[in-house]
């Protein structure tokens, strides 16, 4: 961040001696419109703002613009606020719903609108993109780099720019792919920090206007300057081989359950080899969020589209689907003997750091134990009214964690909160009226659980 910093501050520097007529140097201060205000435009946005650059955030929902015109944010990430605050008070970025305002005259418009599977297929459905395209195409003037940061499958950029030329034949236009890999919960910094940017452009112009709005990272991040339609497949190929790791992981916490070795103890001896990397292996309850489920999904079907069977990927979907039925039946078994006993809910969103709850493990497993079970209370510290709006009045909410303990026969943790690993766990002793605890994400200690009266039972470990 102080890197960048000092970038942001050199560049405002050059900007001020350029605009007092002292130097000629081009500088890059660019008007970025941003189409979707969600989990990547809002952070991605509030990032090109703090580098200086004019951003415009466009989004159709207008409840979504209202909110974050009267300053109030629409969704949680670590670090957002305040940054988001000190670029609309500097005027330097904007929200809107009027399409005109934001796309006359920008250098760059990125595309980060939703590609949710479809229903049926489970494809991803490319509607937003294709309507967003042909929208913003009326209003390109001068020339533009239009960039899809939303995951499309590959092919999808050479659609984009079809729908562009035919709306508007004579923009100065070029379609890029800039996949983002950024992590929810960790938008912020992933933002500055970047692994890598891939790139995938047909043109050079379209290039140097990249290199000029990532300036700041040059000699900080790796820059993948490729093929458009293979950096549309880098971000699937990547996600997807990172839900097979996670599913990999998970099917050795049961190799473990069942041998006898320890998951903690495996996934840290694989970690040490850096072939491998120590990310990824943690065992749970199956992997979800916006992203994986939706990408492995449509990862698949694009295989068969080119006639490749991608059978690890396959596997992969069904497996962790069955997966999230196991850890429901894994809790459900141990209050057979007193089926309306209570069941403490803690952590709904996919992961922690985040209030998503969109494809949440958490949400799979507690629609599986509703259809055992009638009493259940859950607690997140972020994501309590995104669950509500999938979950309403069949759970009860508590307020924090000891309430939704209360008279419970079991505890569960669903989502890895950093939180939950300082319970109180003798507090929470004398609220349960039983001492079970299920722990999914592993975040409690074995050996200071049992000490503390509990019957305890984790992912790949026989406790
Ligand atoms: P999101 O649902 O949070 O946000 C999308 C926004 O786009 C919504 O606010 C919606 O109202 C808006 N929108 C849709 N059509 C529009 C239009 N025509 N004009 C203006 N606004 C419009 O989605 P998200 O999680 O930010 O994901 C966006 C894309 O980025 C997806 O393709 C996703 O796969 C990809 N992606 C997401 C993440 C992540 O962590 N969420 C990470 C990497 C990539």
């Amino acid at each position: 961040m102080v890197e960048i910093w000092d970038n942001v501050i050199a560049l405002a520097l050059l900007k001020g001696y350029y605009e007092a007529g002292l130097i000629f140097i081009e500088v890059y201060i660019m008007k970025v419109a941003i189409i979707g205000t969600g989990y990547v435009g809002l952070p991605t946005g509030v990032g090109l703002a703090e580098l200086g650059n004019e951003v415009f955030c466009v989004d159709k929902m207008e409840e979504k613009i209202c909110a974050l015109n009267a300053g109030e944010l629409t969704l949680y990430e670590d670090g957002l606020e305040e940054l988001f605050k000190k670029n609309v008070q500097n005027g330097r970025l904007t929200f809107t719903t009027n399409m005109a305002k934001a796309v006359i005259g920008a250098d760059v418009v990125l595309l980060a609108v939703g590609t949710p599977p479809h229903p049926v297929t489970k494809e991803a459905d490319l509607q937003y993109i294709y309507a967003a395209a042909e929208e913003l195409a009326q209003y390109l003037d001068g020339y533009t780099v239009v960039a899809t940061k939303s995951t499309v499958p590959v092919g999808t950029g050479d659609e984009i720019e079809a729908i562009v030329r035919k709306v508007n034949p004579q923009a100065d236009v070029d379609v890029i792919s800039l996949p983002e890999f950024l992590r929810e919960g960790f938008a912020i910094h992933d933002f500055f920090h970047p692994d890598r940017i891939v790139v995938g452009a047909n043109s050079k112009k379209a290039c140097k206007v990249m290199q000029k709005l990532y300036a700041p990272f040059v000699g900080k991040t790796e820059f993948l300057w490729v093929k458009r339609k293979s950096s549309e497949a880098i971000k699937y190929a990547s996600n997807a081989f990172l839900a097979m790791k996670i599913h990999y992981i998970n099917e050795m916490a049961d190799f473990c359950e069942n041998s006898g070795a320890d998951i903690h103890e495996v996934a840290k001896g694989m970690g040490m080899d850096s072939r491998i990397g120590s990310k990824f292996l943690n065992a749970g309850p199956g992997y979800g969020g916006s992203c994986f489920p939706k990408d492995t999904n449509a990862m698949a079907q694009m295989g068969r589209k080119y006639g490749v069977r991608l059978n690890l990927i396959e596997t992969t979907i069904a497996k962790n689907d069955e997966r999230k039925k196991e850890m429901a039946e894994r809790v459900i078994s141990k209050i057979k003997n007193n089926p309306q006993g209570k069941i403490a809910v803690l952590g709904l969103a996919f992961k922690g750091g985040t209030d998503d709850c969109r494809e949440s493990p958490a949400m799979d497993i507690l629609r599986e134990m509703l259809e055992h079970s009638s009493n259940i209370s859950v607690f997140d510290p972020k994501a309590m009214a995104n669950a509500e709006k999938l979950l309403g009045a069949r759970v009860t909410y508590a307020k924090d964690a000891y309430e939704a303990c209360e008279n419970a026969e079991i505890m569960v943790i669903l989502t890895e909160w950093e939180d939950f690993k300082n319970l109180d766990l003798k507090r929470i002793r004398g609220l349960m009226k039983a001492h079970k605890i299920v722990d999914l994400r592993n975040m409690l200690q074995a050996e200071e659980v049992k000490k503390s009266g509990f019957e305890y039972s984790c992912i790949g470990m026989n406790s």
